[in-house]
């Protein structure tokens, strides 16, 4: 997320990546998850614990580690039962990494990113909620470091699994469409592919609701962006807060000086909000370890991230209530469009 001012690291990663980017990576099979997860129990945190191991090797767009964690997240959507869009869970997009950012007219690779996308039927399948979390980080430093990402955005993509899991044992109102995106450091390409490509068949997106970075928070502060851009979700973000066991504050949304303190385009959810779908993005304020190697899975604070999963999954709930009102929203904006 945020990814303001990244340029050191995207030229170590480009270095690694020069060596993988030989076209489409074929998903490995990968072994039993490493051992150093086995003993932890709460599936989120094992799946941060699994998503931010070193074998992934900070889960670069078009590496190899970037290929492992895919499979991972493929192997947790088959295991759950949770269907295909359009006959599989893959969508491709070609993406253009830099490979050194510090020169302007630097050589380009061209790398393959892969959307995962499952769709779960709603009793009214006319209208779609989104749900997104980006599964690939930065990769690796000059000196081999690698960059966990445990945070951003293993923690993410736990809570996106979750929220499949708890949709698929209690059907939506609508369809809910379960999206782990790719290659959103650095640009937000699976993302913006996403919203100019989008599956036939998944009914109309009335809402995207957006994970990035729920596990590390040393004030226990959760933020949903969004409700500036579409006031009818204040109500919403506040029932939330009342039933979560953390805190759940309305923020970052509004347009400031300082573009730090307004998060409306700093990760997924703006591919949709410059369509003019209503979005909530949850996530929590930049930490230390933030696009460090040392966001690793010890860092996260089980707590505070099943409180946040949690959360997540109660707001996925309230806004697929909510969501013949959302679409409503989104129709007047696409009318009164210019
Ligand atoms: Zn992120």
């Amino acid at each position: 997320m945020k990814m303001l001012t990244n340029r050191l690291f995207f030229a170590a990663a480009s270095a690694a990546l020069l060596l993988a980017s030989c076209g489409p990576q074929a998903a490995p099979d990968i072994a039993a998850a490493p051992g150093a997860c086995d003993g932890v129990a709460a599936q989120p945190l094992r799946d941060v614990c699994i998503l931010a191991a070193d074998d992934m090797e900070g889960r670069m767009v078009g590496s190899e580690g970037g290929a492992r964690a895919r499979a991972y997240v493929l192997s947790r959507f088959e295991d759950m039962g949770l269907p295909p869009v359009q006959g599989g869970y893959e969508q491709a997009f070609d993406v253009a990494r830099p490979l050194d950012l510090r020169e302007r007219n630097s050589l380009s690779m061209d790398l393959t990113g892969f959307n995962l996308i499952g769709l779960i039927e709603g009793e009214d399948p006319s209208i779609t909620m989104v749900v997104t979390a980006h599964y690939d980080h930065i990769g690796m430093d000059e000196e081999g470091g690698i960059f966990n990402g445990a945070d951003d955005n293993a923690s993410g993509v736990g809570g996106l699994l979750a929220i499949a899991e708890h949709f698929l044992d209690n059907r939506p109102r609508h369809n809910v469409v379960i999206a782990a995106l790719d290659a959103e450091e650095g640009g937000l390409d699976g993302a913006r592919h996403f919203v100019a490509n989008r599956p036939e068949g998944i009914g109309e997106i009335a809402f995207n609701l957006n994970l990035d970075m729920l596990g590390y928070s040393d004030d226990g502060r959760l933020f949903a962006v969004g409700s500036y851009h579409t006031p009818e979700l204040v109500g919403l973000i506040e029932a939330a807060a009342a039933q979560s066991p953390i805190t759940l504050l309305a923020g970052y949304d509004r347009p400031t000086e300082n573009r730090r303190d307004d998060w409306t385009l700093l990760s997924d959810h703006a591919a949709f909000h410059l369509q003019g779908i209503p979005f909530l993005y949850l996530g929590v304020e930049d930490h230390p370890y933030y696009h460090t190697v040392n966001d690793t899975f010890d860092i996260i604070m089980p707590d505070f991230y099943l409180g946040a999963v949690e959360t997540a999954i109660d707001v996925a709930v309230r806004a697929d209530a909510m969501l013949p009102e959302l679409a409503a929203i989104r129709q007047a904006r696409a009318q009164s469009a210019p």
